[in-house]
């Protein structure tokens, strides 16, 4: 058995628990990051791709930024497609100069990593049986197997930054968390393809046969993702039949419509809203998708990861610079007003752009109002183009020493 300490112990090396190692090292914090899976699994795994302009000013600011400064796609607009039109919304003028940047997860993840190393302290890969213990004590445990050796880890604080299906959340005692939830009648097919992306903006498409997403990775890799039956099994879907549906919804009356190459890779994503509250218990602090999930259509995910540790940076900072606590209590009700905004602002693009399989033609014409609304009012696209680039952050970047 390998008894080890540290002040903070952060369960999960995706953003959430990297993001947050890194910005406690800048402040001097000691952390030990503890990952199940392997390093290249982590690298690989293909997910969120839409920064928030306050999401890169934290990487720039942390160091880290370079990455999506330089390979990142700097989009200042996106379109509404409905009825065969594309229409642009114009963030960057909207937004008084603001932007979203398109970089893989992956690439901000193996940013981070790189980050750590250069720090030397510890991060363990393929960590097994990871589980909490002493929440309610001044030090709890974190006991994990790595190299065959029994390891258990006492720590001031524990961060369970170990997504919707790790272990942080169901150690919390029966009663304590309360669950918001709503899960989706679709899901999205997502598809990888090497092909050059025919837009240098995201396209979201309205179609009666199902929403679809336009995207990209880099110059030469487009992203697409369309509406399915949550349950849909994959190999339902060939090739041929994928590109028939996709171009069936996507093409527009002008003749836009995207490249064709080969599927690199496809997976089907179910879709829910859920939120736990408190994102804290006793010494055990919830964040990223341990604590919430919204669906991706508002491109959310990875950026409210990002907002959680920030809060929780500066609450651990004060606290061991001036044992102030009182940002430590306050760190739930902080994060969960920029959380439910965020579920807000997604449930609302899903509900409006999705085909619902129980939806009657009302809502049908409904939905093609809001978005003739959206797309025609100054008002309306600075209320979209102000949540996609992101609100403003409730915590400063000087508050975590940045
Ligand atoms: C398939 C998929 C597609 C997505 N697409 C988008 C998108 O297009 N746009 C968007 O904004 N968001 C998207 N998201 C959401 C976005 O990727 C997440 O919001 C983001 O990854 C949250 O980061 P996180 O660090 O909180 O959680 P995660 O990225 O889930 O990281 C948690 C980490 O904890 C590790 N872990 C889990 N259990 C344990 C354990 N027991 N012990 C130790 N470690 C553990 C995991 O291996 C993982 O590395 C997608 C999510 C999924 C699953």
């Amino acid at each position: 058995m390998a008894r080890l300490n540290t002040q903070v112990g952060i369960v999960g090396a995706g953003p959430a628990g990297l993001l947050l190692a890194h910005l406690l090292h800048l402040n001097g914090i000691d952390s030990v990051v503890i990952e199940n899976r392997s390093r290249e699994h982590v690298i690989d795994r293909v997910r969120a791709g839409v920064l928030e302009q306050g999401t890169v000013d934290l990487l720039v600011a942390m160091g880290v930024g370079d990455g999506a400064l330089r390979r990142g796609l700097r989009h200042e607009g996106l379109y509404i497609s409905f009825k065969g039109r594309r229409h642009r919304i114009d963030m960057a003028e909207l937004t008084g100069g603001k932007a979203i940047t398109v970089y893989g997860q992956n690439e901000v993840v193996k940013d981070l990593i790189d980050a750590r190393a250069a720090t030397g302290r510890r991060l363990y890969f393929e960590a097994a049986h990871v589980s909490v213990d002493g929440l309610d004590a001044s030090q709890p445990i974190i006991r994990f197997e790595h190299d065959g050796t029994d390891h258990e880890l006492g720590c001031d604080f524990i961060a369970g930054c170990d997504g919707f299906h790790g272990i942080c959340r169901p150690s919390i005692p029966d009663g304590a968390l309360t669950v918001y939830e709503r899960i989706y009648p679709f899901g999205w097919l997502g598809l990888l393809v090497e092909a050059a992306p025919s837009s240098d903006e995201l396209v979201y498409t309205h179609h009666e046969r199902g929403f679809a997403l336009f995207s990209m990775r880099s110059p030469a890799v487009t992203r697409l993702y369309f509406q399915v039956p949550p349950d849909e099994p994959i190999q339902h879907w060939s090739d041929a039949a994928i590109w028939d549906e996709l171009l069936a919804r996507m093409t527009t009356s002008d003749g836009w419509k995207p490249n064709i190459g080969r599927i690199v890779q496809k997976s089907v994503t179910p879709m829910r809203s859920f939120v736990a509250t408190p994102m804290r218990h006793a010494r055990l602090f919830l964040a990223g998708d341990a604590a919430h999930i919204v669906p991706p259509t508002g491109a959310k995910g990875l950026n409210l990861a990002a907002s959680d540790v920030l809060v929780l940076a500066r609450a651990l900072k004060a606290f061991y610079e001036h044992r102030r606590e009182e940002w430590l209590d306050e760190y739930s009700d902080v994060c969960l007003r920029r959380v439910w905004k965020a579920q807000r602002f997604s449930w609302w693009m899903t509900s409006t752009l999705h085909h619902s399989p129980d939806g009657s033609a009302f809502d049908h014409q409904r939905q093609i109002a809001d978005l003739d609304y959206l797309t025609s009012s100054r008002a309306a696209m600075t209320s979209l183009a102000e949540q996609y680039v992101g609100l403003p952050a409730d915590v400063s970047l000087d508050s975590v020493g940045l």
